[in-house]
């Protein structure tokens, strides 16, 4: 069995995929051998609570190219890709979701690309299967939201799934930030970057990880790390409401001069205050949002912890930083 340095290493993030660690391995390994060079397969196993740690350890057992860093905890799906980019190995490193939505054989294609010269190939997903309308809609607004009020060009229906160069890993392993939004990082890096489109599959067993509400963070994470807009947002609103109050005032003195009763009483008033204690507290909160990020950055908390590694010599190589 070929145990040689690693030339492609594939990164998988794992958080209790007990029933499907087995089929995503034979996957990897077959299209992984067809293509000839030296792998390894780097499973991150993100605390998970069901066998998947055993299984992994099996399969490192069976076959040592199976190499496997299992976190203390859970610490997410984006710390769990960073730590397969630190660890991996290989001359490219190809990050896919370990629920088979990402089909393996695309790898084939990836590498191809690469050994034309490109530092980062990113699958865009040209049909997805088997995923609510309610995700397809929100994933939608949200990718060209993003795009209309950041400075980085995110491909539009990309995710985590792609093959980047050696160069682009370490460009990567260099950007420490704790919320992090790898797909945004990625565009940003920059260095030849191009797309291949794909059928993402539907997950092949088990439910999805990504509850609403972490989607939702998630979200939050990608426009904050890239975006002030939010915050700018509070004096675009301040002095459109300044400017109306302006014509208000002048409009009343009118009224009053000429002897009108209209816009008396509390009703008015009340409204007013409540309009206007509504865009206060979320002014307040936008910038809450990007406070919390400043204080878990100045923390300066590592990213993640390792619980136990199967198949690395050492602790990873130093990161350029
Ligand atoms: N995942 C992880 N940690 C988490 C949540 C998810 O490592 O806290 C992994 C999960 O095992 C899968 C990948 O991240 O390999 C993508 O998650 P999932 O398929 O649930 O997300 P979806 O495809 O539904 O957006
Ligand atoms: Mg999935």
């Amino acid at each position: 069995m070929n145990t040689a340095r690693p030339v492609l290493s594939v990164v998988a993030p794992v958080f209790n995929e007990e029933p499907i660690l087995p089929e995503l391995y034979r996957r990897l390994r077959e299209t992984l051998d067809a293509i000839g060079e030296p792998w390894e397969i780097v499973f991150i196993n993100d605390g998970s609570r069901d066998r998947s740690l055993d299984i992994m350890r099996k399969l490192h057992q069976q076959d040592p190219r199976v190499r496997v860093v299992s976190f203390s905890r859970n610490f997410g799906h984006q710390i769990a890709i960073t730590a397969g980019l630190d660890y991996a190995q290989g001359d490219a490193v190809v990050i896919i979701d370990a629920d088979l939505q990402d089909p393996p054989a695309t790898i084939a294609e990836m590498v191809a690309k690469w050994r034309e010269g490109y530092d980062i190939v990113y699958a865009v997903r040209a049909q997805r299967k088997g995923e609510s309308w309610f995700k397809l809609f929100t994933a939608h607004l949200f990718y060209r939201l993003i795009n209309r009020i950041t400075g980085v060009r995110i491909p539009v229906d990309t995710g985590d799934f792609r093959l980047m160069d050696r160069r682009a890993v370490e460009a990567m392993r260099s950007l420490r930030e704790h919320h992090r939004f790898m797909r945004g990082l990625s565009a940003w890096i920059g260095f030849r970057q191009i797309g291949i489109e794909y059928v993402r599959e539907e997950r092949y067993a088990g439910q999805t990880k990504y509850p609403f509400r972490k989607m939702l963070r998630f979200a939050l994470d990608g426009i904050t790390a890239f975006s002030y807009l939010p915050l700018q947002l509070a004096t675009y609103l301040g002095f459109i409401i300044a400017g109306l109050s302006l014509v208000g005032i002048v409009a009343t003195i009118i009224l009053r001069l000429s002897g009108s009763q209209a816009f008396y009483g509390q009703a008015s008033t009340l409204v007013m205050v409540m309009f206007l204690g509504g865009i206060q507290l979320i002014s307040l909160g936008i910038i809450g949002e990007y406070l919390g990020r400043i204080y878990d950055e100045v923390k300066r908390r590592p990213l993640y912890l390792v619980q136990e590694t199967l198949g690395f010599d050492s602790s990873p190589a130093p990161r350029p930083d």
